[in-house]
């Protein structure tokens, strides 16, 4: 695919989507039904459609009976945490090795020229971004995610929670799934503007922003404390009436979920004429500026605070204006000392 029909590569080499980048068509005023109708198939396909899937799958085969699940036992946590690694290698590493290791389409649709593991970097561990993001991934993100799974199945086997099943309650239980990724949306943009907050950005969240230029594994490359943050949305299904393959669905969102925004390109391409889209622009410009798009535009949390980026000039000169003022305070701030 020619993929300047659809952007602009400049002279270092760093491609952009034309136009501009837009929130979803949800929460605008006044209520825009035409573009809502167009975006709603993008809403479930094809990520949020696979990762409730998997979460189904993964609740029929890999999850032992609740009365299995009322006692721990080191068996089925096991059980649990070796097939959350093994999904998470196959899933972020077919990425990894289609885009980045074959380079199956070369820098087409990459939004920053370079490929990271080109240039050592003595920011990650062994000056590698790829080792740095597989040790924080598997090392600490999977235990986490497997954690939290492990509490929210023993809390439900056991009744501490009330578990709402499909045959009782079928629309309910569709209502909370279809809001589960705007939920994940304002949990996610709360606790990120959180640890955006100086002391915390300096001791959490500048783990995540080594990558500068994201790939597949600097999607769960955080600190331990932000890992936990992350995944801890899934925590309102013991707070809500809910079911466990909710749960789980809330946890597939979050975990396999985290690369589709670190891919590092607009497009994957399948074959000469088709792709699918990533929607990866957002939280590129996220990585690549710092202090805009703490969202990822579902819900249009950036527009209401002054902070969204939509790819254009208009918008760098916006960022660049804020900036500019946020100094001038400090300098004033220094200088009143
Ligand atoms: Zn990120
Ligand atoms: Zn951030």
């Amino acid at each position: 695919m020619d993929d300047l029909t659809f952007g602009k590569r400049n002279k270092r080499g760093d491609w952009a989507p034309d136009g501009r980048i837009e929130t979803a068509p949800v929460f605008t005023l006044p209520p825009k039904p035409l573009a809502f109708l167009k975006w709603l198939p993008h809403y479930f396909l094809p990520w949020n459609v696979l990762f409730a899937a998997s979460a189904v799958a993964y609740w029929h085969f890999i999850v032992p009976e609740a009365e299995v699940l009322k006692t721990f036992h080191f068996a089925w946590i096991l059980r649990l945490f070796l097939v959350n690694c093994v999904a998470v290698f196959l899933f972020y590493g077919a990425f990894e090795l289609r885009l980045y290791i074959l380079r199956a389409q070369d820098n087409r649709f990459k939004y920053n020229g370079k490929f990271p593991g080109d240039n050592k970097n003595p920011a990650f561990l062994f000056n590698s971004q790829n080792a740095d993001g597989i040790i924080r991934t598997f090392g600490m993100a999977l235990p986490i995610w497997t954690a939290l799974e492990v509490g929210i199945l023993y809390a439900y086997a056991n009744g501490l929670v009330p578990w709402v099943s499909f045959a009782a309650k079928p629309w309910y239980l569709f209502g909370i799934a279809l809001v589960m990724p705007i939920f994940h949306e304002a949990h996610f943009f709360a606790i990120h503007r959180l640890i955006h907050w100086a002391p915390l950005y300096r001791w959490i969240h500048s783990v995540h922003h080594n990558s500068v230029n994201p790939s597949p594994w600097s999607s769960l490359s955080m600190h331990p404390v932000e890992q936990l943050l992350y995944f801890s949305a899934a925590l309102i299904h013991l707070i809500i009436p809910s079911n466990p393959i909710l749960a789980i669905y809330q946890l597939h969102y979050s975990g396999f979920g985290a690369v589709v925004g670190h891919l590092g390109f607009d497009k994957i391409e399948l074959g000469a004429e088709a792709a699918i889209d990533s929607h990866a622009y957002t939280h590129y410009l996220h990585h690549k500026f710092f202090e805009v798009n703490y969202g990822d535009g579902l819900v249009p949390f950036d527009k209401w605070l002054g902070t969204w980026h939509d790819g254009t000039k208009e918008s760098d000169a916006r960022m660049q204006a804020r900036y500019e003022k946020r100094k001038a305070r400090a300098n004033a701030a220094t200088a009143a000392k």
